[in-house]
């Protein structure tokens, strides 16, 4: 197993997790470990996320293919010039003390092979492995160095994009390949709620819901722009004919947004009066 702590980054003896090579200071630990053959946080968050009962409701209908597909987007979208000292196996030739301390090396490289492998169940071991690159970096850079600043980047990268895909796996897969101006009409395999939803300043205007927190606030997206928003609950409203206040000033974008709202409805209705008359 590894020699430094999955949670401190520090060496010293520790539990060995039952599954995978990562080593915890029982210091370090929430509670002490129940038995021998203990299995830990981070397998087990895996497990739950790969669990047929236990898993998100937005993986449930996605195939491992469609699952590679999307991971392939996320690893593309952070391939950004400031990850880039990640993106290749460090050279082991070059730093031949590497292995000396880095038990399980991790890179986009790597991390891109065990997609096209189909490696990954869920998007939770997919950020596993970003947590590796971390892990390594503070191991063997320490806590202060600049490339650690990256990977603690590249980690907080990884789980934004994650939370995106988890929150509509089509509206990601959509927005990421955007093959036709069309994508945001197309439904969802999970249908949006449809609302009109007020900013400051602009008329109520059609989007769909994509969450809503606990706080009262509403995530939408709006049609036209697309534009996304954190909507206070109190002006949002169920779709309806006309919007709850006064129609606004006919602009242009008002009306694309209009045309687009309507697209949306008539593959809403097409999509699923097919699916209810074949189930
Ligand atoms: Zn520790
Ligand atoms: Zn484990
Ligand atoms: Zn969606």
């Amino acid at each position: 197993s590894d020699a430094y702590c999955w949670i401190c980054h520090c060496d010293g003896s520790g539990v060995c997790c039952e599954l995978c090579p990562r080593l915890y200071h029982i210091k370090c630990l929430p509670q002490n470990p129940s038995s021998e053959s203990w299995v830990c946080l981070e397998c087990q968050k895996i497990i739950m996320a790969e669990t047929l009962e236990t898993r998100p409701l937005a993986m449930q209908s996605i195939s491992v293919d469609t699952l590679c597909i999307l991971l392939k987007y996320v690893l593309q979208r952070m391939k950004l010039p400031e990850t880039k000292p990640f993106h290749q196996p460090v050279d082991c030739g070059a730093v031949p003390s590497y292995t000396d301390y880095v038990f399980h090396p991790m890179d986009f490289a790597t991390i891109d092979k065990n997609i096209k492998k189909k490696f990954y169940g869920s998007p939770e071991a997919f950020v596993a492995d970003f947590k590796w690159i971390l892990h390594n970096c503070v191991v063997f850079n320490g806590k202060n160095h600049s490339l650690t600043t990256v990977a603690k980047t590249i980690v907080k990268m990884c789980c934004h994009e994650v939370n995106e895909l988890l929150i509509c796996p089509d509206c990601y897969l959509n927005s990421c390949i955007k093959d036709s101006d069309d994508w945001f009409c197309e439904p969802c395999r999970i249908p949006h709620t449809l609302v009109w939803a007020k900013m400051k300043g602009y008329p109520y205007w059609p989007a769909k819901v994509l969450r809503e927190d606990n706080n009262g606030q509403v995530d939408v997206r709006f049609f036209g722009e697309h534009d996304r928003a954190w909507v206070p609950l109190n002006q949002v409203f169920l779709l309806s004919i006309n919007p709850p206040s006064l129609v606004p000033k006919k602009t242009k974008g008002y009306d694309e947004a209009k045309v687009e709202l309507i697209r949306h409805v008539q593959l809403l209705r097409f999509v699923f009066l097919f699916i209810h008359h074949y189930c």
